[in-house]
């Protein structure tokens, strides 16, 4: 297979050779194997198509600056997915077992990660279907689980730009689902909703807590962190959002390597206007500043980022970025050669 040009890549699934697939049956996991084969033939009743019975995870290997191919926390991606399995009713792939098939997969797909100086990676996805087929309301009793990769580009292509964000009462009527769990029934319940703010010119919708609707949750696919007045890094507590790998490893970043005080802690929407930074973390962006937020007739500007990226929030993202990239020592088990 050609290599795609690596300076041209957006976000786009680009098949790669090898994915890992392992397969649940009459009640256990067969060892798994690296396959070629990209397509899948699933019956048309299968739990997967018809009640939803499916989740994922994503994570990014990269070439680090001395020239290592990593995986960052891949462990965090194994226990979450297991927290998301259970709660589906689906069989957990065993964690240890799922942090060997990401660095098989990687490791087969090894030609395809992006070189250090483009800033752009190997997006990793594992996720895991119920095949068998259903007509009631049950779950599964076969699954498969899968990791394929793709190639993407930088998040950051062609500069800096604070994102617009709003909240509105939209997903009263249309909640995204429940967002503690990485699955694809939370992004289908979110879509109408983000595509919605998308058509009034807004990059993303930030949900409130569904039941008093008066505290700040997540976006659709990234926790929210924000710094205030005085240097002090907050980040919504929420039993209903997803814990981001990203956000608690910028928490860590910000106390032990920027020595900020840091909180997690119910956020008020009418606390907005307090904030002097706002950003978005995922593994998509690390942090994605946030330039304002409109609430009803109300537009909140966040000063410190509006044409860029606000001192703390910039600090927050090279400290993460240099740990990921290996220019600044990694605590104990963040980093993972493959
Ligand atoms: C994946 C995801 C995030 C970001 O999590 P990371 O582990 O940092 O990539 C945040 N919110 C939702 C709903 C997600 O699905």
């Amino acid at each position: 297979m050609e290599l795609p040009n690596f300076n041209q890549l957006g976000f786009d699934y680009i098949k790669t050779p090898m994915r890992f697939v392992a397969e649940f049956k009459n009640g256990a996991w067969n060892e798994g194997f690296l396959s070629e084969e990209e397509n899948l033939i699933v019956n048309e009743s299968a739990c997967v198509f018809q009640y939803a019975q499916t989740c994922f995870e994503g994570l990014k290997a990269y070439t680090t600056a001395d020239g290592r191919k990593v995986c960052f926390r891949p462990d965090l991606n194994a226990a979450r997915m297991a927290d998301s399995c259970r709660r589906l009713m689906m069989p957990v792939f065993p964690e240890e077992k799922f942090v060997e098939a990401v660095r098989m997969t990687v490791a087969a797909n090894r030609d395809y990660i992006p070189p250090y100086e483009i800033g752009a990676s190997l997006y990793i996805r594992p996720f895991m279907i119920g095949t068998s087929p259903v007509l009631g309301v049950i779950p599964s009793s076969e699954f498969q689980f899968r990791v394929y990769t793709s190639p993407v580009g930088p998040y950051f292509k062609g500069g800096v730009k604070p994102l617009s964000l709003r909240i509105s009462d939209l997903d009263r009527a249309a909640p995204r689902g429940t967002g503690h769990i990485k699955a694809g029934l939370n992004y289908a319940m979110s879509l109408y909703v983000t595509m919605d703010a998308h058509a009034k010119g807004y990059d993303e919708n930030v949900y409130l807590d569904p039941g008093s609707r008066t505290y700040i949750e997540e976006t659709g696919g990234a926790n929210v962190l924000f710094v205030t007045k005085d240097g002090k890094v907050v980040t919504p507590k929420s039993d209903s959002i997803l814990p981001s790998i990203t956000r608690r490893s910028l928490m860590y970043v910000a106390r032990e390597y920027l020595g900020l005080e840091t909180e997690e802690r119910r956020v008020g929407v009418n606390e907005l206007e307090e904030f002097a930074e706002c950003g978005l973390c995922g593994t998509a962006a690390v942090i994605a500043p946030v330039g304002k937020i409109t609430y009803g007739d109300k537009e909140i500007a966040f000063p410190a980022g509006m044409t860029e990226m606000g001192p703390v929030t910039r600090k927050l993202y090279d400290t993460l970025r240099g740990i990921q990239l290996g220019t600044i020592d990694a605590p104990e088990g963040w980093i993972v050669e493959v």
